[in-house]
């Protein structure tokens, strides 16, 4: 039987499960130092990045469950050094950074976030796949090597092998850095602000009004908010991902772009960019494409059975680039969004970018790149 639903919430203890409705008294009346709103993989992470800098009180709030947006259906790989083929210098080395915080987060969290350190092979019928830049610390394979790494293919193909990346289940991520977090409220949503001269005084909300010192907005695309004068065009684009049963292959971690092997021998396939599509519904017919391209490139993988199959959609900014700024024209009010396909690999090191702001009043020079008013006259 196939399971309609990611399979992260499946592979954490039912303990663990209980911290993504975590629901604290308090929320009327509040006056915490930061107030986070939205309780993705960018909010969550944020918040813990306030608590750990000493920011002072730190209260999260969330409309849903923790990880229900974009956060809890991801694919969670963590793969920076491939998209030097697709992205920009800059974002790369965001990247990077994102990966490293990753493993100090993974170091440094009670239990860890549940890092799995993976290689990557980018498979191209030849090189002139990957021809268009040379990045560092890839090996190049010819299909001798491509084969016994990955056996079975229905023809012969050349790689690129990137050691040391990385994948994450989302949601372990969340609920091990939301439990160290002194404040979260699930089931509760930001209605309306109100400003006064250049500050937030006032979060409306589903439980009641907040009055924070500082609030940073990661509701995934920009917050729309009674009061709120932000105007950043972004839109979303859905996703497809499948789990298929244990296979009888394995594979040398992320063999791209046929499938990631997870626990158990299963393969994370999928990922796909469904431009137009906005019904929230599992689109039978792209699964089956899906499961027709694992067979077309690894033939043993045919009738392979699907154990998940879901969706969910990526915020973005027409730039494909996310917002790490303040909302313009206010003093207390920070905003991340539009993480696009790398929110879960981004999200420390952005957490980090937006602490080290909220300390000291100044912005980090990492941050000029990711404005919010990038998009004037769209
Ligand atoms: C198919 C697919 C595959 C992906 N694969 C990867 C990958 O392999 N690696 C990677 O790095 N990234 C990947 N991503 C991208 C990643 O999932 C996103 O970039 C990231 O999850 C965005 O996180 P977020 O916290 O900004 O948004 P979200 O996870 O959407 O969180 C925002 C939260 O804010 C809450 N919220 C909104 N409004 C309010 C309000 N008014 N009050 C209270 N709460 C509110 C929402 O309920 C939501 O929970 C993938 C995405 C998709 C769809």
């Amino acid at each position: 039987m196939t399971v309609t639903g990611a399979i992260w919430r499946d592979q954490l203890t039912a303990k663990e499960r209980s911290v993504l409705g975590r629901a604290d008294d308090g929320v009327a009346g509040a006056r915490p130092d930061v107030l986070v709103i939205g309780g993705g993989i960018l909010g969550v992470s944020t918040a813990a990045a306030c608590a750990e800098a000493g920011l002072g009180s730190v209260l999260l709030i969330e409309t849903g469950r923790l990880g229900a947006g974009a956060t809890g259906g991801a694919t969670g790989l963590l793969i920076p050094e491939p998209h030097q083929w697709s992205d920009p210098e800059p974002f790369v080395d965001l990247e990077r950074a994102g990966l490293e915080r990753w493993r100090d987060l993974e170091q440094s969290v009670p239990g860890g976030v549940g890092l799995v350190e993976v290689d990557w092979l980018g498979l191209a019928p030849h090189d002139s796949g990957y021809a268009a830049h040379q990045p560092r610390a890839v090996e190049w394979l010819n299909p001798g090597q491509v084969a016994e790494l990955v056996p079975g293919l229905a023809r012969p193909m050349e790689g690129a092998l990137i050691h040391r990346q990385a994948r994450i289940n989302p949601l372990r991520a969340v609920v091990r850095l939301a439990a160290g977090l002194p404040a979260v409220t699930t089931g509760v949503a930001a209605t309306s602000v109100e400003i006064s001269g250049d500050r937030v005084v006032r979060v409306a909300t589903s439980a009641g009004d907040i009055h924070p010192g500082a609030v940073v907005f990661a509701t995934g695309r920009p917050p729309v908010l009674d009061g709120l004068p932000l105007h950043i065009p972004s839109d979303r684009v859905k996703g497809h991902l499948l789990v298929t049963e244990p296979a009888d292959i394995t594979l040398p971690g992320i063999v791209a772009p046929v499938a990631t092997q997870i626990e158990n021998g299963q393969l994370l396939a999928g990922g796909t960019f469904d431009l137009g599509d906005e019904s929230p519904a599992v689109q039978p017919e792209v699964i089956e494409g899906i499961v027709q391209g694992l067979a077309a490139v690894l033939p043993p993988l045919r009738g392979i059975g699907v154990a998940y199959q879901w969706c969910c959609f990526r915020p973005r900014h027409p730039d494909r680039r996310p917002v790490i700024d303040m909302v313009p024209g206010l003093a207390n009010a920070w905003l991340t969004s539009g993480h696009f396909r790398t929110g879960i690999l981004n999200a420390p090191v952005t957490a980090a970018v937006l602490s080290r702001w909220i300390a000291a009043g100044e912005p980090p020079v990492e941050a000029g790149t990711w404005s919010a008013t990038r998009f004037a006259g769209h």
